[in-house]
């Protein structure tokens, strides 16, 4: 299961209500920051979360989505850990944080390693056991990642077919599970028959681009996806922004196929999102979508 915490729905300006954009990720123990603007350490603490993050995905070097790393690698060193944290980002991003870390005097404890990533096609960049996170260059004004998390697919036992025939659990059951029949006190038990596969969940993070269709191959198929829709359908220069206007977004939401939909990076012309809310819905029926959707607020949870 994707569990994670909108730390941050705002777009270039901070608002009162609105935090630098953040998604904060758990998934297999480990913690993720999708972007990290400023204040990102002040809303983990708001969220009750683990300030101990293990890998850091920026979609590109503005200020909104990237000025809480050195904040990050400033507390991180005041507790002096010595973990690792890897910082993904699009091409420069070594560069980018040698500069910090020239910037800031830190006495850094960290084992920090930046990975600069150019992904004219979907690449994978880190491979878990259980999941992977794969990158798309996006087009901005700057150069962009779309990120997405998938969980591996596993193959789990139906304890309760084994059950009815006696079998409790046990070390053989491992077997079970790597796809290979197994011997039970002289019983063969077939992987096919006693297990099942249950498939990973995605989640995709798509933010500061402006509308491309080719994005949708990366984005097909995932169960969420997190989308900017930076202003509302009435901005018909979003594209001239290098950004999604809500139209976009939906329309883009749509071919994804994804089963829920997040839309965030309001504008501050927005004051409060009803008017957007308002627009979303009648093109969600004009549009005839079938997602479920939400403008998440600031420190809204959600489960893939
Ligand atoms: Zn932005």
């Amino acid at each position: 299961m994707i569990e994670g915490t909108f730390l941050g729905t705002s777009s270039a300006f901070p608002t009162a209500m609105r935090n630098h954009p953040s998604v904060y990720v758990t998934l297999n123990g480990k913690k993720l920051l999708l972007d990290c603007g400023e204040g990102t350490q002040r809303q983990i603490r708001k969220a009750g979360l683990s300030p101990s993050i293990d890998h850091i995905f920026i979609t590109h070097w503005h200020g909104d989505h990237s000025l809480g790393v050195g904040g990050i690698i400033q507390s991180l060193n005041m507790m002096k850990s010595s973990k690792s944290l890897d910082i993904f980002g699009p091409d420069e991003t070594g560069q980018s944080v040698k500069n910090i870390l020239r910037t800031y005097k830190f006495y850094n404890t960290l084992d920090i390693e930046a990975v600069s990533v150019n992904a004219p096609h979907e690449k994978v960049i880190l491979e878990d056991t259980l999941y992977r996170v794969s990158a798309l260059n996006v087009k901005h004004s700057v150069k962009c990642l779309a990120y997405k998390i998938k969980e591996k697919d596993t193959r789990n036992i139906l304890a309760e077919k084994l059950a009815l025939k006696g079998i409790k659990a046990g070390k053989f059951l491992s077997g079970l599970k790597e796809g290979k029949d197994v011997s039970y006190n002289g019983i063969k038990l077939k992987y096919k028959e006693f297990t099942y596969i249950k498939k990973g969940k995605s989640l995709a993070y798509v933010t500061d681009l402006r509308y491309d269709k080719k994005i949708i191959p990366f984005i097909k198929g995932v169960d969420a996806l997190i989308i900017e829709s930076t202003f509302g359908s009435e901005f018909d220069r979003s594209y001239d922004y290098f950004h999604l206007n809500i139209k976009e977004a939906m329309s883009l939401a749509k071919s994804s196929g994804a089963k829920t939909v997040y839309f965030i990076h309001t504008s501050q012309r927005y004051e409060s999102n009803d008017s957007l809310k308002k627009n979303a819905q009648e093109l969600f029926s004009r549009m005839k979508c079938k997602f479920t959707y939400s403008f998440p607020d600031d420190l809204d949870k959600f489960e893939v």
